[in-house]
């Protein structure tokens, strides 16, 4: 157990990493945040901001000095760092954890195996792999990129095979491709997202927040409202299905779980987040432990907190040029506005969040 006082590490200083940076400072840690960014969210507010690549072996072993735990607020951290890193120090989520879930295959295939149901989806490689794949699921289909997609990045949509635009998506798909490794998978005609936070310590105690509905625009978290509007039994079975998932892992720290509820109620896992995820930022204002304490305590090898809700509450995010809609939440004093400390706006960077509270049902 690192008692307050210890120093931890974050891999990445975006907003997730300022969150828990923040959660560490108030339990009385001091933080170390490794990210090239001289101005990152993160860096701002840590006690330590080593501004240098994440593959910089001397700024590795800084921080691996520096630091008793380590941790990451992002799954495509190189895996060589990690383990570097890991040989020196305790890293949380491990490295075998976060490199199934930097691989939507390697993922994919895990949730199968223990269990869990996904679209069905294949790997390929080629063109005669993508019609193999494409004739199992005939239908409309997604190319993803097995690695480095987020916020629907790297991803083609391929319609039905009698749409019009059917062989140019498929040129497209064929031409990522043909350049990175790849899998494709059927379209979901979902009812909603949901997603599931867990929280997973050293000894393998486990919490688990509640299930919550995800609305995207352009592929970006656009709102969370939390709980979900599901029946009780499917929150409990989404539920079940990601402690099962963070067992499965051996995950040490938080996991994420992304799904979709199809319209005759069964629940596909979309995608593995081993980290806080924009889906539990409600958790901050409406939960007594909030995602991001539960990180910290999860690294830190503390018992975790109760994740129980305490409101009920509906998470915005703000966007790009929405960041100016801050003015207008500030006012409404049941809201609490978040900001990240970014300069610069850029169409679809995420700016900061407001969580509207709402009365415990
Ligand atoms: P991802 O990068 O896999 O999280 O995908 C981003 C968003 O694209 C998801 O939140 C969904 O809204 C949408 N999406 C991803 N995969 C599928 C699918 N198989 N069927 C329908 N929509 C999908």
């Amino acid at each position: 157990m690192l008692l307050p006082g210890a120093t931890l590490g974050v891999l990445g200083g975006g907003q997730l990493g300022r969150m828990f940076t923040l959660a560490a400072r108030v339990m009385g840690y001091r933080v170390v945040v490794l990210d090239p960014d001289p101005d990152s969210p993160a860096g701002q507010l840590a006690d330590i901001h080593l501004k240098a690549p994440y593959t910089d072996a001397a700024a590795l072993l800084h921080m691996a000095n520096l630091c008793q735990a380590v941790t990451t607020e992002f799954e495509n951290v190189p895996a060589r760092s990690l383990e570097m890193l890991a040989n020196r120090c305790f890293v949380a989520p491990g490295p075998a954890a976060v490199a199934i879930a930097q691989d939507r295959l390697l993922e994919k295939t895990r949730a199968a195996e223990a269990g869990c149901d996904t679209a069905p989806f294949a790997d390929i490689e080629d063109e005669g792999f993508l019609v193999q794949a494409w004739s199992r699921i005939d239908g409309p289909a997604l190319l993803k990129t097995r690695r480095l997609g987020y916020d629907g990045k790297g991803q083609v949509r391929i319609p039905a095979a009698d749409d019009d635009s059917f062989w140019r998506a498929v040129d497209e798909a064929l031409g990522i491709a043909a350049s990175v490794p790849s899998i494709v998978e059927a379209f979901v005609d979902f009812a909603c997202e949901l997603s599931v936070i867990v929280a997973r310590g050293v000894t393998g105690e486990t919490a688990v927040y509640d299930v919550v509905e995800n609305e995207h625009v352009h592929g970006i978290l656009d709102r969370t409202i939390a709980p979900a509007r599901i029946p009780s039994a499917l929150a409990h079975e989404a539920q079940r299905m990601a402690l099962v998932l963070a067992e499965a892992l051996d995950l040490v720290g938080l996991l994420a779980v992304e799904m979709f509820r199809t319209r005759d109620d069964q629940l596909l896992v979309n995608e593995l987040a081993p980290r806080p995820h924009n889906s539990g930022h409600w958790t901050i204002d409406a939960c007594l432990t909030s995602q991001f304490e539960q990180h910290v305590r999860a690294v830190a090898g503390l018992p975790l907190g109760e994740a129980r809700r305490l409101a009920n509450a509906e998470m915005r995010n703000l966007i790009g040029p929405d960041v100016e809609r801050w003015r207008e939440f500030v006012t409404d004093p049941a809201v609490k506005v978040h900001l990240y400390g970014k300069t610069e706006v850029r169409p679809g960077r995420k700016m900061g969040h407001v969580t509207r509270l709402l009365p415990l049902e």
